[in-house]
């Protein structure tokens, strides 16, 4: 048959892990926490269930959740949203950033992706007849330049996808980049695709300026975010998308034969945990900068070069002083001979820069990091 997705293959996540596993490798590829969901919030899940909440949440989301997911808005944004019309609940970001980009994209559109870029967002585009026009940005900075992107736009540009903080780069948007970004979607009639889903992980008081904030810019974004990165529970698949009523309404017409709803008792469950556990969010912040910070002190005698992490739990790695090998035989070297999976960043761009640079995930436990540097050190 022929493939309508030719160039995909398995994921760099899934392979990365396949192979620490087999090689009982330090796993410091895929982004998942290595500790465990709080909890309350397992207790609060199996409670749901056993109480018999088992059956379809209405398609766009349970109001309880919805209504939660506004307030967490209003605290941290100082925006008011309204839940009922705005917010959709997901299954993951994965979902929402599918059905938000079938929602958008039409025959022949653009899309304007910033690589590094996160692998999901691609694929999407070309099965809804897009195509995505990529802008390559370099280390150590990753920053945007504005001028450029504004020369990448064309009579057929439907929208930019932005990620902040940023998988892979570690790098959080600043104001300067809101406002530019801001001037070119409304000189352009342009939409966004706001990918947020580490929005509560950043560091050194670094703020994450959520697209939410800012009227003007919420008024044409859909804005993704994903439980599973708040609450270490990746593996839920809870995510959402919020957006203004009318793009709603397109969202939720594809929604709803994607997903149409999404696990009930973890609606309910999560709703608990962000009404009486809102400290939670608030700490996440300093929970990982202790991480970061232990594995960066733990690799300063190395001979990596490491990249400033403003965000995310991902720390970039430039290996150009220890080896010249491209970065994918690298990191397969890195799990066979030494014991640590990691990620190569090349896989992340269209045009892959020849850049010497691996990810690590630091949502692992300190013996693990510790134990993973100690084998860093070593090269
Ligand atoms: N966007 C980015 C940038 C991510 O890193 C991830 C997951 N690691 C996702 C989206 C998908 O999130 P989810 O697991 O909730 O589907
Ligand atoms: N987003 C995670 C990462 O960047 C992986 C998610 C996945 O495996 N699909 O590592």
């Amino acid at each position: 048959m022929e493939s309508k997705l030719p160039d995909v293959g398995t994921s760099i996540f899934t392979k990365m892990t396949v192979l620490a596993n087999a090689h009982g490798a330090l796993n410091l590829s895929q982004g998942f926490p290595e500790f465990d969901t709080p909890s309350k919030l397992k207790h609060a899940l199996a409670e749901q269930t056993l109480a018999g909440h088992n059956q379809y949440a209405p398609s766009p989301g349970l109001p309880i959740l919805q209504q939660e997911i506004a307030a967490l808005i209003a605290r941290r944004y100082q925006q008011h949203i309204d839940a009922t019309a705005q917010v959709t609940v997901t299954a993951g970001a994965t979902e929402a950033l599918f059905v938000a980009i079938q929602a958008l994209v039409r025959q022949s559109d653009e899309v304007i992706v910033f690589d590094p870029a996160y692998d999901s967002y691609r694929p999407a585009v070309e099965l809804a007849g897009g195509r995505t026009v990529h802008i390559p940005l370099s280390a150590p900075e990753y920053a945007i330049d504005w001028a450029y992107v504004k020369g990448a736009i064309t009579d057929k540009t439907r929208a930019i996808i932005i990620n902040t903080p940023h998988n892979p780069s570690a790098k959080i948007l600043k104001q300067a980049d809101l406002d530019a970004l801001k001037s070119l979607l409304v000189e352009h009639d342009i939409y966004l695709i706001s990918d947020e889903v580490y929005e509560h992980i950043t560091f050194d008081d670094v703020p994450h300026l959520s697209v939410l904030r800012d009227p003007e810019l919420s008024a044409r974004a859909l804005v993704v975010s994903s439980f599973g990165k708040t609450f270490h529970c990746t593996g839920w698949k809870m995510g959402y998308c919020v957006a203004p009523p009318h793009l709603s309404t397109e969202f939720r017409k594809i929604h709803q034969f994607v997903n149409f709803s999404s696990f009930t008792p973890a609606q309910l469950a999560l709703a608990e945990m962000l009404r009486d556990a809102p400290e939670h969010v608030d700490q996440l912040s300093t929970f990982y900068q202790q991480k970061r910070d232990l594995l960066v002190q733990a690799l300063a005698s190395s001979r990596f070069k490491i990249l400033p992490s403003e965000g995310t739990y991902f720390l970039l790695l430039d290996y150009s002083d220890i080896s010249d090998l491209d970065d994918v035989t690298f990191c397969q070297q890195l799990v066979e001979q030494t014991g640590v999976a990691a990620i190569p960043l090349s896989v992340f761009y269209d045009q892959p820069n020849g850049d010497n640079i691996i990810r690590l995930c630091f949502a692992k436990e300190e013996e693990t990091l510790i134990a993973a540097a100690e084998k860093l050190c070593r090269l």
